[in-house]
């Protein structure tokens, strides 16, 4: 007899498994045309209103375990990674909305701190916080919180990112070192506790964004690596477009106490999560100018060309890979499995 199949945590590690419960449940279950688009936010035409102009919409869950760590908690990510999602369309992130999920018994000063933080957050984005809705579980039904954020922008009329605008010859960027969120996380898990002084980099990004488009037409894409890491956001885009991507490993800005982290570990950087950080896709042309742009914004200062896309290899299956400083090459997977649950 077949056993049931059930949800397990790696289908929430942004990895493989995740985007085997999305492409195989929601996709098939409710799969719009708009949804099917695969970005981080959705492009919802108000043709019909005024021609040309558009809205981005996203939807987000946090249920990063403990609420509180280095460098920000979960009202700091709700706030950022919703209005990171909504800015990666090219848009002005405008209102959230806030859905909180309590359990009975939290203390309500811990409460106050994540709305206090949010508020924060809230302002760096310069977004308004308009509607939500409050919930309240029994002991031991949730923990602690939960809260799930959603987000509109406007997208000025004429602008179009998305992952499948991406060509070969474009050049990859990111606005900064990687895994310094995730290596915070672990490292205040009790199970799994070590020192360091790396703090979680959860920032809003749509200010970034918003300079990379002021000096550049020629963006393709933009997406935050978050679960799963760059290594997730690579192959997406790989798998939206149909080239193969290659990035350069001496050219990916990681701080030496989060490489240390990792090997201590024995995570591969490219796969830990990131709240504050961006990848840009650009025309070749524009990659210097989209560099500049980053590095003038305080979020951006470590901002580096990391790599291209190229032509496929295979051209049914393409592949993402990383060039060590030696030359050799080797193939950057999506996260298989889970590295550490409620990252996020
Ligand atoms: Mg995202």
């Amino acid at each position: 007899m077949k056993k049931e199949q059930t949800v397990l945590l790696a289908h929430g590690s942004g990895g493989v498994m995740m985007k085997e419960i999305i492409d195989d449940l929601f996709y098939e279950g409710y799969g719009s045309d708009i949804l099917l688009q695969g970005d981080d936010a959705a492009k919802l035409s108000l043709d019909h209103i005024k021609p040309g102009s558009s809205l981005s919409f996203s939807t987000d869950s946090f249920v990063v375990s403990p609420i509180s760590f280095p460098g920000a908690d979960i009202g700091r990510l709700a706030i950022c990674g919703t209005v990171n999602d909504v800015a990666t369309a090219g848009a002005t992130p405008l209102y959230l909305s806030c859905g909180f999920i309590l359990e009975e018994g939290l203390a309500i000063s811990e409460l106050k701190e994540v709305i206090a933080s949010m508020a924060k957050a809230a302002k760096e984005a310069g977004v308004k916080i308009v509607t939500g809705d409050t919930k309240v579980v029994e002991r031991g039904k949730a923990d602690k919180l939960f809260i799930n954020t959603s987000g509109i922008g406007i997208i000025e009329p004429g602008r179009n990112l998305s992952g499948h605008n991406i060509k070969a010859g474009d050049k990859v960027l990111v606005s900064g070192t990687l895994g310094d969120h995730g290596i915070a996380i672990i490292s205040c898990r009790e199970e799994l506790s070590f020192s360091t002084t790396i703090t979680s980099d959860a920032a809003p990004l749509n200010h970034l964004i918003a300079d990379v488009l002021k000096s550049c037409s020629k963006v393709k894409a933009f997406r935050d690596p978050t679960r799963g890491g760059l290594a997730s956001t690579l192959n997406e885009f790989a798998d939206q477009c149909g080239q193969d991507i290659k990035i350069y490993e001496e050219k990916v800005p990681v701080k030496d106490e989060v490489r240390a982290a990792c090997d201590m570990l024995g995570y591969d950087v490219y796969q830990v999560a990131n709240e504050g950080k961006m990848v840009c896709i650009v025309d070749a042309e524009e990659a210097e100018a989209a560099l500049e742009a980053m590095r003038a914004n305080p979020l951006g200062k470590d901002a580096a060309i990391i790599g291209e896309v190229c032509t496929p290899r295979k051209a049914d299956h393409p592949l993402v890979s990383v060039v060590t400083p030696f030359g050799s090459e080797r193939v950057l997977d999506m996260l298989v499995g889970e590295q550490l649950p409620r990252i996020c």
